[in-house]
């Protein structure tokens, strides 16, 4: 059997990007059941990548005959044909791939890290990421995300000087910023990446637009911190034409379309020399579980989607002075109403 539900997820405070402004998200959860066994998956439509709460359910619906049908235990071969379903429409997808993982390993009575054959002491340190907003308010959200010794800034906006001075006023804690593809020319992202350099960030994450690959082959030619991809990469077979132009590549389980892709992802990344970083949409614990518990493969977290909600529906992974801890509840570990 194969349910579906929205929840409306609140934020603690509005959060802005360079492309968008939102105070909340309307996820979709599935839950399938075979053989007793329930799993639990999460959509977080990007509006970046045509998704909706509307666009998510229609996939989750033209895949439900085809899921209730299958034996969950093919999950390989069913996860690359719920893969092929009408349009890319990741998040749905990723959601459905979620639900299985978490009721395969729940049928095994294990944690999903074991089943990976991971050690739950090596989860990364998450950055605590501040959206774009005044100030006075950046200034506060910095303070009030003490026990996170990582931020991560949302710069791209037009006014970045101004908030990384705000950001060094406040905090000599270690800075990784992301431009959201806020930058539009090779010469300004080289300038801004030199100075974010000397202001002690540690990275920049997609500093121009996704389709400028020669652009940022360029700048990483010539900046000394590296430069991550996001919205360049969504699966594998993205990656070898980034490997020449990127240090590193930022998956996120709402692009992937999954934990199956991600390992893909993951194994690819790794083979290219590539560094790899684990993100997230705004999800609430059940998402973040799932990224949390393939963590112990990966250089840098940014696992806090969680942490930006007033309401999250469910409960799983701790922190610890910001590295993630795993519950060693079989499958995603969740507690907390479907
Ligand atoms: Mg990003």
């Amino acid at each position: 059997m194969l349910q579906y539900k929205i929840k409306d997820l609140e934020l603690t405070y509005t959060w802005t990007i360079a492309r968008e402004s939102s105070n909340v998200k309307h996820n979709v959860f599935v839950q399938v059941t075979q053989d007793g066994v329930t799993g639990i998956g999460e959509a977080a439509p990007n509006i970046r990548y045509n998704e909706t709460a509307e666009s998510t359910i229609e996939v989750i619906e033209k895949a439900k005959s085809l899921i209730e049908k299958t034996d969950l235990w093919n999950f390989v071969d069913l996860g690359y044909a719920v893969r092929k379903i009408g349009e890319e429409q990741t998040a749905a997808k990723c959601a459905l791939d979620i639900a299985i993982m978490d009721w395969m390993t729940k049928s095994l009575g294990v944690p999903l890290y074991k089943y990976f054959g991971l050690n739950k002491t090596k989860t990364p340190v998450t950055s605590y990421s501040i959206g774009i907003d005044s100030i006075e308010m950046i200034k506060k959200k910095i303070n009030e995300a003490e026990e996170y010794p990582t931020l991560k800034i949302k710069l791209g906006l037009g006014n970045d000087e101004e908030i990384m001075n705000a950001v060094r006023e406040v905090t000599d804690k270690v800075v990784r910023v992301d431009a959201n593809e806020g930058w539009k020319d090779k010469h300004e992202a080289l300038e801004k990446t030199n100075w974010l350099e000397k202001m002690g960030v540690e990275f920049v994450e997609q500093p121009m637009p996704a389709d400028m690959i020669d652009e940022t082959r360029w700048l990483r030619d010539r900046a000394n911190i590296p430069i991550i991809a996001d919205e360049a990469v969504k699966s594998a077979a993205d990656i070898p034409k980034l490997a020449t132009a990127y240090d590193g590549i930022n998956i996120k389980l709402m692009k992937s379309a999954g934990i199956q892709e991600a390992m893909r992802m993951i194994w690819m990344a790794r083979s290219l020399g590539m560094k790899i970083m684990l993100g997230c949409m705004v999800e609430s614990s059940c998402a973040i579980a799932a990224g949390a518990h393939i963590s112990p493969l990966v250089d840098y977290a940014d696992l806090d989607g969680n942490l930006l909600l007033a309401n999250d529906p469910f409960k799983s992974v701790g922190v610890e002075k910001g590295r993630m801890v795993l519950s060693d509840k079989p499958g995603l570990g969740l507690e907390g109403e479907f």
